[in-house]
């Protein structure tokens, strides 16, 4: 795992960063760190650890959408911080109590059988306009309906989950870059990703932090490029064809 700092609250912790990157996030709050998803399995310790040598303790844990990526260590940091509070929208608590799955077409669906994703719950539900510490919570449906970004409200660092993905070059959900295509190839509603990356932008986010690729400063210009790239690619874009 590689461990970076970005401006003075954020802390990147990305795994495989060159290869297949997966990234949580450590935000530094006056009384302790807030943990952005949990990766995939098998990192609870060093994310732990690398609180530790913040001086901060790991408050609360918060999920931006359900994807196994995002979840995978969930479990074992339940057991690592048992007084941490898990929150996530009321969606993605049902998809991780395994009451609902989301298809290939972002549809909720009932199970056939009902198979728990991970023992931990929630300990609140978030809804968009919440405040978790300093981060406003942002709706940000279409790589997975149950998907919201958290807008750091001191510095205007936006972490998106996967509405973006920095890797390969900054992309809205649902443009594959074919040298990482997964994030694009996992999101379930195009038009409703293109939207979302449109409100995310109308933000004027001073850096954005995504689950996936380096965290980018001053993302203004390439933002708008990849708007318009989506517009072309996804649709319902307005174009200047003068
Ligand atoms: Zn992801």
């Amino acid at each position: 795992m590689r461990v970076t700092n970005h401006g003075d609250f954020l802390t990147q912790l990305a795994r495989w960063p060159r290869f297949f990157p997966v990234n949580v996030y450590l935000v530094r709050e006056e009384d302790g760190l807030t943990l952005i998803d949990t990766g995939m399995s098998g990192r609870g310790e060093f994310i732990v650890a690398t609180a530790k040598q913040i001086d901060l303790p790991i408050t609360r844990i918060v999920l931006t959408h359900s994807d196994p990526d995002h979840i995978g260590g969930m479990d074992e940091l339940r057991k690592l911080l048992p007084d941490a509070e898990i929150m996530m929208t009321e969606l993605s608590a049902k998809v991780l109590k395994g009451d609902v799955l989301i298809d290939k077409q972002g549809n909720i669906i009932e199970p056939k059988t009902r198979n728990r994703v991970t023992s931990a719950t929630a300990d609140k539900l978030l809804q968009p306009g919440d405040m978790v510490g300093s981060l406003r919570v942002i709706a940000a449906p279409g790589h997975k309906p149950d998907q919201v970004a958290f807008f750091d409200t001191r510095d205007n660092t936006l972490i998106c989950g996967d509405a973006f993905q920095t890797k390969s070059g900054l992309a809205v959900a649902g443009v594959i870059r074919w040298t990482f295509p997964f994030p694009g190839l996992a999101t379930v509603d195009k038009p409703a990703a293109l939207d979302t990356a449109r409100q995310l932008r109308d933000l004027e986010p001073s850096r954005i932090a995504s689950g996936h690729g380096d965290v980018l400063e001053a993302p203004t210009d390439a933002l708008d490029r990849a708007l318009d790239e989506a517009a072309r690619k996804i649709g319902g874009g307005v174009r200047n064809v003068a």
